[in-house]
């Protein structure tokens, strides 16, 4: 089954995800990086052979595309020539073969959801499937209006039968007010489940059910003001988004509805989602990685869940290039700094790599600039501390960034826990994030010890040495009780964490007690 995609033809602006699982890189030849791929695709080159005409693709005709040397592959619908993008994919050839002369949309989402194909494969386009496109569920509800909550039906029209129980809404108002309620149904809802933007008259509010997106969608029927407050009543799982009017006047009618208004749709099915923060400041951690510091507009609510990252989406050259990143807090630098509202403030630790594509363009970017953030995504949950007693962190270089928030919500959340000890990998001590501020920690908090191991140590150093190991593994995972509750989290190069986990496991530790970061 083709995934033909009901919007127009060109596609819009890319809507990308993270996918779960990690992949292997393979080593590409001189002159076929991602930077020397957009060079190609800006010099004018006839990619698809069809000297920029765009055609519409039979299922026979994409079938015959099926070799190396002339390779299409089908995406959303939209079917691309990947011939001469073969070299350059970081994944492989054998990989993009995989999906020669079909629909690869599926093995893509497997992969590489996030990637910005549209924007990256344009100059590859042929053409779009010739399927007439499915008409969108919601097509008679845009024409209407919203007057409050949509009839039930319309509700449950959406749902999967395997998703939570069907989610609703409605609004009220006061003179000054528009009070619009969410009621989740759910009792794990918290302020990081629900993504609030404001743009223009659009307003969009994603609430996050499990491993599912409901979402609120509308056209205002009259302005409001920038800011809003959002509150969430966990116990009956009911959120409030509380909007000023710009005027005091009544409201008759809600708005009309948006894309996926009112609907619950998997959380994978959904685009990213991406709104504009300004760069408020810059600062050097090490030689090489710096502090950055966004802030969100004031018309978005948007707080990153513990474990979870964000994708950054810069323009380079032309193309949308899209790169993830986790946040971390401040809490490791509070006795230096005034502690700042966070929930308006994104912190990313990022290495700057010389030789790389993305990094060196957000190093230029000045104060003030711009910069477009996703919505989180991630799997690590916060139930996994329940009940814990030992928590040790692996971390390898700027794998240690999801660390930060893990390490202070447990040492401040979690009443069971006895030991937190961080075995943070690094090639030179110049190479170590916030090594003071660990320091400190651990005198400070009796629960917490560090260890810093280094692979490219100079002959001052008398700390430990070398790469993950079985041997600093088994002094290093040393239970505080015989059969405590333990979670290890393990974060770094890919290769890294594979061989850490397969490391892991040799030691008995089960797959419920490991848990690592990929994209
Ligand atoms: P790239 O262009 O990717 O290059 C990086 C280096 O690898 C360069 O030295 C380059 O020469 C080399 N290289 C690139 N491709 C190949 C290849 N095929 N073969 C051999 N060498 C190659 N980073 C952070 O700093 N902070 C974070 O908080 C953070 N969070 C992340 C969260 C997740 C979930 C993931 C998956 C990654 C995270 N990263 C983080 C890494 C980040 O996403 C980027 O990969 C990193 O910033 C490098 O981007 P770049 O485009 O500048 O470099
Ligand atoms: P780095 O400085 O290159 O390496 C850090 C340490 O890891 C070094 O001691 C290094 O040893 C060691 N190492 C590297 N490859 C190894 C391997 N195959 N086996 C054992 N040890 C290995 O690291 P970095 O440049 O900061 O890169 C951090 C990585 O973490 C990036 O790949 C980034 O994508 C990833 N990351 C992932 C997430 C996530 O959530 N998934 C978050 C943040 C970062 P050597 O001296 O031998 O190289």
């Amino acid at each position: 089954m083709l995934n033909v995609p009901s919007q127009s033809f060109p596609a819009p602006s890319s809507q990308q995800r993270a996918a779960s699982g990690g992949r292997s890189k393979v080593p590409l030849k001189q002159g076929r990086s991602l930077m020397d791929w957009i060079r190609l695709t800006k010099s004018g080159k006839d990619l698809t052979g069809l000297k920029g005409r765009l055609i519409e693709v039979t299922e026979e005709e994409l079938k015959r595309h099926n070799t190396k040397d002339d390779c299409w592959i089908c995406i959303r619908g939209f079917v691309y020539n990947v011939s001469p993008y073969m070299e350059y994919h970081p994944g492989g050839e054998d990989e993009l073969m995989r999906a020669a002369g079909s629909d690869g949309t599926d093995l893509f989402d497997q992969v590489h959801r996030w990637v910005n194909y549209e924007s990256m494969l344009k100059e590859c386009l042929v053409g779009r499937m010739a399927i007439k496109p499915t008409v969108p569920k919601d097509y008679r509800e845009e024409k209407k209006v919203l007057n409050g909550m949509l009839p039930k039906t319309q509700v449950t029209d959406t749902l999967t039968k395997e998703g939570p129980g069907s989610p609703s809404y409605d609004w009220f108002q006061t003179d000054s007010l528009v009070t619009l309620v969410i009621y989740t149904k759910q009792k794990d809802i918290n302020l990081d489940s629900v993504i609030v933007d404001h743009q223009d008259d659009s307003f969009r509010a994603e609430t996050i059910i499990k491993d599912y997106s409901y979402i609120i969608h509308i056209g205002l029927s009259h302005e409001i003001q920038e800011d809003f407050s959002v509150r969430v009543i966990e116990n009956v799982g009911k959120i409030e988004i509380v909007l000023k009017k710009k005027e005091n006047t009544s409201w008759k009618r809600l708005g009309h509805p948006l894309e996926n208004h009112n609907s619950l749709i998997p959380k994978k099915d959904t685009g990213l989602n991406y709104r504009k923060c300004q760069l408020i400041s810059k600062e050097c951690v090490t030689h090489d990685t710096k502090l950055f510091c966004l802030m969100l507009p004031p018309s978005t609510h948007l707080q990153v869940p513990i474990g979870q990252h964000v994708y950054l989406k810069l323009t380079i050259t032309g193309t949308e290039i899209v790169k993830p990143y986790t946040p971390v807090s401040d809490f490791l630098l509070s006795e230096l700094k005034e502690p700042v509202l966070n929930n308006k403030y994104i912190y990313l630790l990022i290495k700057i790599y010389a030789a790389g594509l993305f990094t060196p363009e957000l190093d230029h970017l000045q104060i003030g600039d711009f910069v477009s953030v996703s919505n989180p995504e991630g799997n690590f949950k916060i139930s996994q501390f329940q009940e814990l007693e030992d928590l040790f962190l692996l971390a390898a270089g700027t794998g240690f960034t999801p660390m930060v928030k893990i390490l202070n919500y447990a040492l401040t959340n979690i009443p069971s826990l006895r030991k937190v000890k961080l075995m943070f990998f690094n090639k030179t001590e110049d190479d170590i994030i916030w090594r003071s501020q660990l320091e400190k920690l651990a005198f400070k908090d009796k629960r917490f010890q560090v260890e810093f191991v280094l692979s490219a140590p100079t002959s001052e150093w008398n700390g430990k040495q070398g790469h993950i190991s079985p041997g600093l593994l088994s002094e290093f995972l040393k239970r505080s009780l015989d059969r405590s509750k333990v979670l290890i989290c393990i974060c770094g190069p890919t290769p890294f964490t594979e061989q850490g986990i397969r490391l892991l496991q040799d030691l008995n530790f089960s797959k419920d007690e490991i848990h690592s970061f990929t994209a």
